[in-house]
């Protein structure tokens, strides 16, 4: 351990919770498998636990740090390795299209600071089409929620727009014995990987979002009651949906035929709402 490292102190700001369990950490790059000729991101390295063992496989490795006091100790680390790049950034406003194409697709990796987790996923996401996938350490109750399926407790928004655009995957738990310091949460591991097309496309995204949204406003009403100012009991019934549904009934593939319906019965107006808001 350098000078630099034993002396930096973890700092709350920027959600600093290093990870010092050797066995999940290489259960953590186990899961990832990188290869040799992956192009890999890594966010937040922080004094560079998950980074080492990437770079023991994978030479192209770029990272993204905020706090510009860790930027010396990962320079001493691998500072010397001629495919490493430090890029002190923020993530959230980090352009991720100046390191990766479709033809060589970002593989993203990060333990990430929680508090900002779901802005940051949904900032990476816009990148979809030059991501081949994403590894994140995140809150348990996140992970939960983002794999939820209809019908779960935890089904709700963040589950319907994230499956929209990946496949979901809750690999493990990890406790907060695991980390110095110590969170006061359970952590897990989630893959994500986008799909070249979605499944079940939607005509319009700001639509889709606008129904998911307005839908579970109030997720223990009927969607008749939820839905009532975009369409009605009716229509939901000529859609084949029956309108005494509560809103985590419904599965994705039902939330893009609601939107479909309605961008295609009035794009414009619907379009209007939203910017009015
Ligand atoms: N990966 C390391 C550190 C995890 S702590 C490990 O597992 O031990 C979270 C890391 O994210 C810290 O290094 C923190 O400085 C960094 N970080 C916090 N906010 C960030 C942001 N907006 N952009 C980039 N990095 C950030």
């Amino acid at each position: 351990m350098s000078y630099n490292e034993k002396n930096h102190r973890a700092r709350k700001r920027f959600g600093q919770n290093f990870l010092h369990d050797q066995r999940v950490i290489s259960h953590i790059v186990r899961s990832i498998r990188p290869s040799a000729t992956d192009n890999m991101v890594e966010i937040g390295p922080g004094k560079g636990a998950i980074t080492s063992l990437i770079l023991d496989v994978c030479p192209n490795l770029n990272v993204v740090e905020l706090d510009r006091d860790l930027i010396p100790i990962l320079r001493e680390k691998f500072g010397h390795l001629e495919h490493f790049h430090i890029n002190e950034a923020d993530a959230l406003k980090f352009d991720f299209a100046q390191l990766g194409s479709a033809e060589r697709p970002l593989r993203i990796v990060g333990n990430l600071p929680y508090n900002i987790s779901t802005p940051l996923i949904f900032h990476l996401l816009s990148y979809s089409d030059r991501v081949q996938d994403m590894h994140f350490m995140l809150q348990k109750e996140v992970v939960v929620r983002m794999a939820a399926k209809e019908n779960e407790n935890n089904y709700g928004r963040l589950s319907i727009m994230t499956q929209y655009l990946c496949e979901v995957e809750h690999l493990f738990d990890v406790g907060p014995e695991c980390f110095d310091p110590q969170p006061k949460v359970d952590s897990a591991i989630v893959r994500l990987t986008p799909y070249k097309t979605p499944p079940h496309p939607a005509d319009d995204h700001k639509t889709l979002d606008l129904v998911v949204r307005t839908a579970f406003s109030q997720r223990r009403k009927t969607l008749r009651n939820t839905l009532k100012t975009l369409l009605s009991s009716e229509e939901l019934e000529a859609l084949s949906i029956d309108p005494s549904k509560r809103p985590e009934n419904l599965a994705l593939s039902t939330y893009v035929t609601i939107a479909n319906y309605l961008f295609n019965q009035s794009p414009q107006s619907l379009a209007a709402g939203d910017n009015n808001e």
